[in-house]
């Protein structure tokens, strides 16, 4: 084992898993008038009623609205023609259709975009909550790179998003948001356009920005209910990919409750290494992990589960590791999504060599599964991200989302 890696035993002693529960939103204060983006059609009809609406008319408004904020990407209530004027400004008084917002925004020569978004609401004592979302065009697709935490408690050693102190789940207002807020930006909504001949730009939606989405799977799931509901967002069910480190007794859900792809950050084939690297593992070893793929409801030939593995040099980058892997994913409809190592400040591990990449890629490739290596995109945003590493944890962590999600998207 490389000398950069502590041994396995070291860590078992101080790395302690962060419970499901903790993560909850137990302090959070809402926004005195609460966003409407986020709730599904029963909470928008229960919204209805604290303004007034007759039962009888709720399903029918609620139609109208859906309509509204996620059809045609509504900011406010105002320009809703079709509802009544008084029921607007009763609204209004209530409610808002606002999204997370832009702090800042950076646009690669390539079209790669980053925004740091702030949330509503807050912790009392806490600073405002960020967190990042990254969009990434090519060609046709247009992926959406999305958080599902602020933070992450499970300590990935790779991982910056780990290290930092801070986690809440997002609630399904803030994905849906991230969404929302793409779709402003990007001048993505149905009547921004000529009819019938709008071509999106959010295309897919992978879950892979900060956080882990399966420590926070209610949210999760209602947001991309939301996301992939065909009167409103509509991006199908196989253009969306959700990525976990590996909680096993939710991996079922996400396939039953959402029906998403599926992409696992494997990381290593054996457990000792695994240990180490997703500490997760520790719970849930990599045989109980390709047990739960094994099982995922409607995975198959065409709808492939992702195994992402990070390529950190002299330590999970061998030929016999490459070799291991495909021996390790037999019989699972799979593929295999190598992603260069994003350095970050105090990181011990470096990205493998590029020849060492393709060697690896090559042995993955020859066994029948594509094996993707992305081209780093928006290379001048990173440059000035890098530029301000040593003195930002924040900006360092964006650098590395952007890399890691440019290097993720292949649907
Ligand atoms: N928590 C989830 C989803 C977010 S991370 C998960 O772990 O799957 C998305 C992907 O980026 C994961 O595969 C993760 O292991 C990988 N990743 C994290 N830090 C990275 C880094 N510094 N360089 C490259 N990939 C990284
Ligand atoms: Fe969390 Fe994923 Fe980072 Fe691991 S890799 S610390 S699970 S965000």
């Amino acid at each position: 084992m490389d000398a950069r890696v502590k041994p396995a035993h070291d860590t078992v002693e101080t790395v302690t898993l962060v419970p499901i529960e903790k993560t909850a939103l137990e302090r959070y204060v809402a926004p005195d008038r609460p966003s409407l983006v986020g709730l599904s059609r029963a909470a928008l009809a229960d919204a209805l009623g604290t303004v007034g609406v007759a039962e009888r008319e709720r399903k029918m408004r609620v139609q109208q609205l859906w309509n509204w904020i996620y059809l045609r990407g509504a900011t406010s209530f105002d320009v809703m023609s079709s509802v009544s004027k008084e029921l607007r400004a009763a609204l209004d008084e209530r409610f808002t259709l606002a999204r997370p917002e832009v702090v800042v925004e950076q646009v690669s020569v390539d079209g790669t975009r980053k925004w740091l978004l702030r949330l509503p609401g807050e912790v009392p004592g806490e600073r405002p909550h960020e967190v990042e979302c990254v969009y990434i065009p090519d060609g046709e697709r247009g992926t959406l790179c999305v958080s599902s935490q602020v933070g992450c408690t499970l300590n990935c050693s790779f991982c910056h998003t780990g290290t930092q102190r801070l986690v809440r789940n997002l609630i399904p207002g803030e994905i849906v948001g991230q969404v929302m807020v793409a779709r402003d930006r990007l001048n993505d909504w149905v009547e921004t356009t000529h009819k019938g001949e709008h071509k999106r730009q959010v295309t897919n939606i992978v879950m892979m920005g900060m956080g882990e989405p399966l420590y926070n799977p209610d949210n999760v799931r209602d947001a991309l209910l939301i996301v992939a509901d065909g009167e409103g967002i509509g991006i199908s069910k196989r253009r969306i990919t959700l990525s976990t480190s590996g909680v096993v007794p939710e991996i079922e859900r996400a396939g039953s409750e959402i029906g998403c792809m599926l992409a696992v950050s494997l990381h290593a084939v054996r457990d000792e290494l695994r240990n180490e690297l997703v500490p997760l593992n520790r719970k849930y070893p990599i045989a109980q992990v390709l047990d739960a793929c094994r099982n995922y409801p409607g995975a198959s030939n065409s709808k492939r589960i992702t195994f992402e593995y990070v390529m950190l040099k002299g330590v999970n980058d061998s030929i016999e590791d490459a070799k291991a892997l495909v021996r390790l994913l037999k019989g699972i409809p799979a593929k295999i999504n190598l992603i260069p190592f994003n350095p970050w400040p105090g990181s011990k591990y470096e990205c493998s060599d590029w020849d060492q990449i393709e060697k690896f890629s090559e042995i993955v490739f020859n066994a029948g599964y594509a094996s993707p290596v992305r081209t780093p995109r928006g290379r001048d945003i990173l440059a000035a991200c890098g530029q301000l590493k040593s003195t930002t944890e924040k900006l360092s962590a964006r650098e590395r989302l952007a890399l890691r999600a440019m290097a993720m998207t292949d649907e």
